[in-house]
């Protein structure tokens, strides 16, 4: 199929990219410079949204991925998959497409963002396409499917967590009862998407096509503390209690990827009020916002990512331009030596570990109301 065909399908059909904010799938395809990665493991502890589906729909998946491929095209592709757990799926989809090359993560980086993924299977150009929108286009090809439906892995305060099917539009509250949640209702909130980069949502919120898990969580969690502290009291607490111990930048992936980024710097300079070397405001453009430098690297629970997103906020709205994306550096291994921070002491840091490993590698079966 033609790629002008494909994004009047994709989008009559109203697929979106599942691993973003909703960017439409079309446009995405249209900005595809040939190489293309379709990415069928989670990229944040809890979630297990990528790799069910993969499990239970490898066919659809590699088919997505070779529509794709031939309307750009290009003559073969990249699976990013784990091994082991996953290793029926990715037997499924080469018998379906066999002109498909598979990549393990190079490492459990908790919040990797598209650059970390591309860069890992040493194509830092290339077009990630997550497992779920590749489902949805095969759908959308082979069916005119429209996107009515989402794959979420519910976690946390439930008594069934899991990968649920659910039509868009299904307010989190009702999809949480029929997950049986495990404390009362006035004891927890929700929170929408992974714990790196997701954020409190409410119960009145529904599921959109880009909802990819929710977790319940008790109301007093860390995450909720954090997330709703002001940018103010951010400053005022970072100008008391930063110390320029640079762990944040130690462990920021951007910052080992080559990036310019030096959190601490800017932590130093924001707190400050220091506005001399406007490098370290404008270098701090390159965060991912994955969360590692306050979720897990500040000994003192400070906020870098939360005021670079405030500061960049103010610059975009200053009209102030970013600095241009500078060539990555090519030492590989150090790139990868770099990826120290796992999945599993996220975990544990966050005080999440007791929902960690609960989902069951199948959809769970709940009908929800349309
Ligand atoms: S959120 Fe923090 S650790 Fe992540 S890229 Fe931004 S500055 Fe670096
Ligand atoms: S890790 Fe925390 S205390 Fe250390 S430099 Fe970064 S923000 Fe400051």
């Amino acid at each position: 199929m033609e790629i002008r065909e494909l994004s009047d399908l994709l989008q009559r059909a109203g697929v979106v990219d599942a691993g973003s904010a909703g960017l439409p799938a079309h446009a995405m395809l249209e900005a595809c410079a040939g190489t293309v990665l379709l990415n069928c493991a989670d990229r944040e502890p809890l979630l297990k949204t990528a790799e069910v589906l993969t499990q239970l729909y490898p066919e659809e998946v590699a088919e997505g991925l070779r529509i794709v491929l031939e309307a750009v095209g290009a003559i073969s592709g990249l699976v990013r998959i784990r091994n082991g757990a996953q290793t029926e799926a990715a037997e499924r989809m080469i018998s379906v497409y066999p002109h498909l090359t598979f990549v393990e993560p190079l490492s459990d980086c908790p919040a990797g963002d598209d650059e970390i993924i591309a860069r890992e299977a040493s194509v830092p150009e290339a077009v990630i396409l997550e497992a779920e929108t590749a489902y949805r286009i095969a759908r959308a090809v082979k069916y005119d499917e429209p996107v009515t439906e989402k794959f979420v892995t519910v976690s946390g305060e439930i008594a069934h967590p899991g990968v649920y099917r659910v039509p868009t539009g299904t307010p989190l509250r009702d999809l949480v009862e029929r997950a049986n949640r495990t404390l009362p209702l006035n004891e927890v909130r929700v929170w929408l998407g992974g714990p790196m980069t997701g954020r409190p949502g409410t119960w009145d919120e529904q599921v959109t096509k880009t909802t990819n898990g929710i977790i319940v969580l008790p109301r007093d969690h860390s995450l909720f503390r954090n997330a709703g502290i002001p940018a103010s009291v951010q400053l005022r607490r970072a100008a008391s209690a930063c110390d320029g111990c640079g762990r944040c930048t130690d462990l920021c992936p951007r910052s080992g990827m080559g990036y310019p980024i030096r959190p601490h710097l800017f932590m130093r300079a924001a707190a400050q009020r220091d506005f001399s070397d406007p490098s370290v405001f404008l270098n701090s453009t390159y965060c991912s916002g994955c969360g590692i430098c306050e979720l897990y690297a500040c000994p003192q629970n400070l906020s870098p990512r939360s005021l670079i997103t405030e500061y960049r906020e103010r610059l975009r709205e200053k009209g102030i331009k970013v600095p241009a994306k500078e060539a990555m550096p090519a030492n590989d291994s150090a790139f990868a030596e770099h990826q120290s921070v796992q999945g599993d002491q996220i975990v544990s840091a966050l005080g999440l570990k007791k929902y960690d490993g609960k989902v069951p590698a199948e959809l769970m079966s709940v009908e929800m109301q349309r």
